[in-house]
């Protein structure tokens, strides 16, 4: 059972053990912002704090994002994850609506604009909360390790996707993360862009680890750690 902490009075964040999702509530509508490792109640949790319609607004497909989403009739979703990470496969029931870049949703009177950043996952999707100047990053942007190896993972276009979250930063002053610290100031892309580029150029030291039964290198810094293929 997720521990369920109030942000401020129409947002919550849902603590999922490793990982975490949001409740953001408008004037006419509320979204759940992914659904967990290990939540398939997450919308019944999430109807015992607001009264208004609630529908699933994804940021990616990865498996620790989705538990709860067979209670739901449709996901807002990027269309590669729909189908590349498996939405569709494990929740036939529950249709695609597919998100697209620079499209804005609104709650009622609370806007959210959708920013489309392949890299961790080809549909990856940060959203912009408008009024309250917060960017919620889904894996992308974060203190812990960022998956980036396997078959469905993009990292030759991860660079330009931290770019374009750089290049909009006067649009919000803190980043919401679903792993390790909740909460990071807006500039933090700048510094997991920084490690990045120096693990590309190969100027940090990796350890072999063993993840879900995967030899990857393992890169880990103060601002943020790699996992990425070994050839
Ligand atoms: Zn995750």
């Amino acid at each position: 059972m997720a521990e369920i902490i109030k942000i401020n009075k129409d947002t919550w964040r849902f603590e999922d053990d490793f990982v975490r999702f949001f409740l953001l509530e408008g004037k006419d509508r509320a979204a759940l912002i992914d659904s967990g490792a290990n939540c398939p109640n997450a919308l019944e949790m999430a109807k015992e704090l607001t009264d208004k319609p609630i529908f699933l607004l994804n940021t990616h497909g990865d498996g620790d994002h989705t538990s709860g989403t067979a209670a739901f009739s449709e996901i807002y979703i990027h269309p590669a994850d729909y189908v590349k990470c498996g939405v569709k496969e494990s929740f036939p029931e529950t249709k695609v609506v597919e998100l697209f870049d620079g499209e804005i949703i609104d709650l009622g009177d609370r806007p959210l604009k959708i920013v489309h950043i392949p890299g961790h996952t080809e549909g990856s999707v940060a959203i912009l909360d408008e009024n309250y100047r917060v960017l919620i990053a889904g894996d992308s942007v974060q203190k812990g390790h960022i998956f980036m190896f396997g078959a469905k993972r993009e990292p030759e276009m991860y660079e330009a996707s931290l770019e374009k979250l750089i290049a909009m930063k006067s649009e919000f002053d803190s980043i919401y993360a679903s792993h390790d610290e909740w909460s990071l100031p807006a500039d933090y892309v700048e510094k997991v862009k920084d490690i990045w580029q120096r693990v590309k150029r190969g100027e940090i030291s990796y350890e072999i680890i063993d993840v879900h039964d995967t030899k990857v290198k393992s890169y880990t810094t103060d601002i943020c750690g790699f996992y990425m293929d070994c050839n």
